[in-house]
């Protein structure tokens, strides 16, 4: 069983102050695997000083010095990946393949930062004047639990990468993933103060990273419930707001598709992370020419997916009580079940398995339809031409992410040019951690990943001078 009960918090590992404990649970099994204490307000008081201490030191290293650090980042966390990946499996209840992916990008977000570190990043000219790119100064980064390192280290890379120096709170249901990071980010040795981790809850921890006046940006990742409320008390002390929030992606399947191949790539779409995912395609929108053939499709492919892998369990029990609650939701509003339903798979009771579940026959009005579920449950709504089919999917507060899948690439391009969606794949899953990512309307504010994730950390100054 592991214990864990300090912050890194100025160079070094420090007590909590805080004094709350949790145990943490295997999702797959049930079994108690470790223990943690979480810090409080003093301890990310503690941490946002000694962040605010180190900033300016750290704001003017050169680039030469910042690819440096960069890559003894990815060169400690290299060293533990496989040790990293192994606990995203055992605490999150990835799938090694996923978990490998995801940590392996992780390490990978550093390296990636090093190549965006070129003078012209920087500074330009326009007419007489001199624009500079300065870092906005302490950074506060909140994770999910969705695959944690990845967002902690993401993050932490365009900031670093930039000149800020950060406070790094993940979530409270990934402790001893953040350890791992944490001990990644020790060996490392980076001055001290530059980088700061202090475990905790949002409500205690993460709200004194928001409300704090010596934290000049954040970049939160998670709900669009708590990220309303932050984005309204950072305005408080005018911080800069990255906000990547919840989804409801539609993937929509044209009347020209090849519904086996159709069929299957919405399935992975819908599945991914077994739905823990912000930019799952949790709504498949079908022409209602060919429901009957997509139906018979989709009940076969389910079915004949593993629970275990690909299917994981729901990261808590409370996450496991809330995706029923959705499946109770879409019955009661008269969705037809397909597939999947209440209640865990049979030889699955210990862990918090949901059985992957397909309901068809939904009106976009229904719950199922428009809320963020977050758990192996799709709703299939059927659309009578291209025009509907766009008026659909874009007929939901999110805006993150789109599937479209089509035989006609011209025409899949035309209809993906439609959708109010941060990102749109056609026919293909890609996997690119350079082009900028985030949301459309109730999906956030702001982008990560590449130029437009360093921008993020950035303000602008302009000098006049002839
Ligand atoms: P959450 O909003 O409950 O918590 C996210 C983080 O914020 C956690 O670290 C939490 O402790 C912290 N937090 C909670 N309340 C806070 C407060 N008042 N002040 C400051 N911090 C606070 O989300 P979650 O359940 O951890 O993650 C799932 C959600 O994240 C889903 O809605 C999903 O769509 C979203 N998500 C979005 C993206 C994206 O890139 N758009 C990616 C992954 C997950």
């Amino acid at each position: 069983m592991k214990t864990v009960n300090q912050h890194f918090i100025n160079g070094r590992f420090v007590d909590s102050h805080g004094q709350e404990t949790v145990d943490i649970h295997n999702p797959a099994t049930g079994e108690l695997i470790g223990r943690s204490t979480y810090g409080d307000e003093v301890d990310a008081e503690r941490a946002i000083a000694a962040a605010k201490a180190a900033f300016p030191a750290w704001s003017v290293t050169t680039l030469d010095e910042r690819r440096e650090y960069l890559q003894r980042l990815a060169d400690a966390l290299t060293e533990r990946i496989d040790e990293l990946a192994a606990m995203t499996v055992t605490e999150y209840g990835a799938t090694p393949l996923f978990a490998g992916a995801i940590d392996g990008q992780a390490r990978d977000f550093f390296l990636l930062a090093q190549d965006l570190l070129t003078p012209e990043n920087f500074q330009e000219t326009h007419n007489t004047a001199t624009i500079t790119k300065v870092p906005v100064g302490v950074a506060g980064l909140l994770t999910p639990w969705n695959g944690n390192p990845w967002f902690v280290c993401g993050k932490a890379a365009s900031a670093l990468a930039a000149g800020c120096t950060v406070v790094i709170k993940p979530s409270e249901l990934s402790m001893l993933q953040a350890q791992i990071v944490m001990e990644c980010f020790a060996k490392a040795g980076l001055p001290a103060g530059v980088i700061n981790v202090v475990n905790g809850l949002g409500a205690v921890v993460g709200n004194t990273i928001v409300h704090s006046p010596d934290v000049q940006k954040l970049s939160f990742t998670g709900s669009t419930k708590v990220g309303k409320q932050i984005g309204r008390d950072a305005t408080e002390t005018m911080k800069r707001v990255t906000l990547e929030l919840g989804g409801k992606s539609p993937t929509i399947i044209l009347d020209d598709a090849d519904l086996k191949n159709a069929v299957e790539f919405a399935l992975n779409a819908g599945f991914m992370n077994t739905g823990q995912a912000c930019i799952a395609g949790s709504r498949i929108l079908v022409p209602e020419s060919r429901l009957d053939e997509a139906k018979q499709a989709l009940k076969a492919g389910v079915e004949a997916l593993t629970i275990g892998d690909p299917i994981q369990p729901m990261v808590s029990t409370g996450h496991y009580e809330r995706v029923q609650s959705y499946i109770r939701k879409g019955i009661e509003e008269g969705a037809e079940l397909l597939v999947g339903g209440e209640g865990k798979p049979a030889g699955f009771e210990a862990g918090n398995y949901v059985k992957p579940t397909v309901f068809v026959g939904v009106t976009n009005d229904m719950t199922i339809a428009q809320e963020e579920i977050f758990g192996p449950v799709l709703s299939v709504i059927t659309y009578r031409d291209d025009d509907e089919a766009v008026a659909i999917a874009n007929d939901v507060d999110y805006g993150l992410h789109a599937y479209v899948y089509g035989e006609d690439k011209k025409r899949a391009r035309t209809v993906a040019n439609r959708l109010l969606a941060g990102r749109v794949m056609i026919n293909e899953m890609v996997d690119d951690p350079t082009s900028p990512f985030g949301g459309f309307k109730m999906s956030g504010i702001g982008r990560e990943f590449g130029l437009h994730g360093l921008q993020a950390y950035l303000e602008t100054r302009t000098v006049y001078a002839t």
